[in-house]
């Protein structure tokens, strides 16, 4: 009945129907990995809801200042709960996660402190905000923050340098969970913890920040267990569940949360202030349904990284790999080929599934980049995405999808559509 629905309305050929089949046995493992850590964070958040007493009255709205806001702060206690540290600050008003991770470092380092990237070169969109980048005001260097980073050798931390960059000036490091754009492997969270080990055995005194962009849920815990001061997310990513319609979390530790709250609204009001508007219903409900969600989206990645193994192609994370992200990246090795794939997941996606995206010059890179997306939120990648940068080897980063079913197929309309470019 499937089969011939696949075949009928997407034309999914039979080889590439003979190939989904075998991709989901050699899944299967990683599969019931990921339903076990889905119903152990799923009855984790039910019973915070619960300890919480989480009623309807924390689903309104404030408005104006926002004092007292009942729903506000309770969700920022559940959050820091669930994702391991003391405090959280979870609000619409982060635009995204770009701003969720300046505001902790502008909230934390001071003029003449220096910024240590353990993690090779942050996610790019940091660039102007340390001020890496040429032209960019306002930066932390503006304000006489220095910086230095420690490049990855072979997706590894590089102790020797990580411990030689640090001097009584360095007052955070910065460490990224996720791959993002590069080919390297993504970090669990207990070689988090061991990072994080490592800089405290050096200074306690440092603020370890974990940009932990697309790994919530993922595991079942987050780098607050394993002593970050700070972990960083957007609510257009895992934790919103696929209905947060903007937002970002902070969690950590009392004292850095504090200080972060400060730069977020202001010295004196820190989080006395910022009314949720009608935002609370949405983050509870996507908070709720976030471990379903993501464990949708990580088994749509295993499928992804089986299926075109079987193809042929060199993808990462192997799908046995354990994973701690929800990003799956594939080899292309051509431009045509990349650009099939992303068509094939618009194809898939249930927004502009008619839309057919092409290479384009978007600000900021360097290549041109092409991306599919067609998503309920602008933006979201939660929800079923694909992008990759127009160069050699021609890399796509698949992410995302709310419901496994319709993400596999979305897969499987790709895989047909590089198919089909190779014969051509
Ligand atoms: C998505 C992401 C960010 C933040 O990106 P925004 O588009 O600003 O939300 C930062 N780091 C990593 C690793 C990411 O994946």
């Amino acid at each position: 009945m499937i089969d011939k629905f696949l075949k009928n309305s997407y034309g999914i050929s039979d080889r590439v129907l003979e190939l989904a089949k075998i991709a989901d046995q050699k899944a299967a493992a990683a599969y019931e990995r990921a339903d076990k850590i889905c119903e152990y964070n799923s009855l984790r958040v039910l019973k915070a809801f619960g300890d919480h007493n989480v009623s309807e009255a924390h689903l309104g709205a404030t408005t104006g200042y926002g004092y007292d806001d009942l729903g506000r702060d309770t969700l920022d206690n559940i959050y820091a709960e669930i994702f391991g540290g003391e405090d959280a600050l979870v609000r619409h008003n982060i635009v995204n996660g770009t701003m969720a991770i300046a505001t902790c470092l502008y909230g934390i380092l001071r003029p003449g402190d220096t910024l240590v990237a353990a993690t090779g070169k942050p996610y790019d969109t940091l660039e102007e905000v340390i001020g890496i980048r040429d032209g960019s005001s306002g930066s932390l260097k503006d304000f006489g923050v220095g910086y230095r980073q420690v490049d990855m050798i072979d997706s590894k931390v590089d102790y020797d340098s990580l411990r030689a960059s640090i001097d009584g000036t360095v007052k955070a490091v910065i460490i990224q969970r996720s791959k993002g754009y590069d080919w390297r492997d993504t970090f669990c969270v207990d070689e988090i913890g061991e990072i994080i080990k490592f800089v405290k055995s050096i200074n306690s005194e440092i603020v370890c920040i974990v940009d932990n962009c697309y790994g919530e849920f993922v595991e079942d815990k987050e780098p607050c267990s394993v002593g970050a001061d700070l972990i960083v997310g957007s609510l257009i990513k895992n934790p919103g569940g696929g209905l947060a319609q903007s937002g970002g979390y902070i969690v950590g530790t009392k004292d850095a949360v504090e200080k972060v709250s400060y730069r977020l609204t202001c010295p004196g009001i820190g989080r006395e202030c910022g009314a949720s508007l009608g935002n609370n219903r949405t983050f509870y409900q996507g908070f709720f349904m976030a471990p379903h969600v993501v464990c949708n989206a990580v088994k749509a990645g295993v499928f992804c990284s089986a299926l075109f193994e079987e193809l042929g192609y060199e993808v990462n994370p192997a799908s046995d790999d354990v994973r701690s992200d929800i990003i799956t990246s594939i080899k292309f090795g051509n431009e045509s080929s990349l650009i099939a794939f992303c068509q094939g997941i618009q194809k898939g996606a249930p927004i502009d599934s008619f839309v057919v995206p092409m290479p384009w010059d978007m600000p900021g890179y360097e290549n041109q980049v092409i991306m599919a997306a067609g998503a309920f939120v602008q933006g979201s990648s939660i929800e079923i995405s694909a992008d990759g940068p127009i160069k050699p080897p021609y890399v796509g980063y698949f992410q995302g999808g709310l419901t496994f079913e319709t993400a596999r197929l979305a897969i499987m309309v790709a895989a047909q559509k590089v198919i089909d470019c190779n014969q051509n």
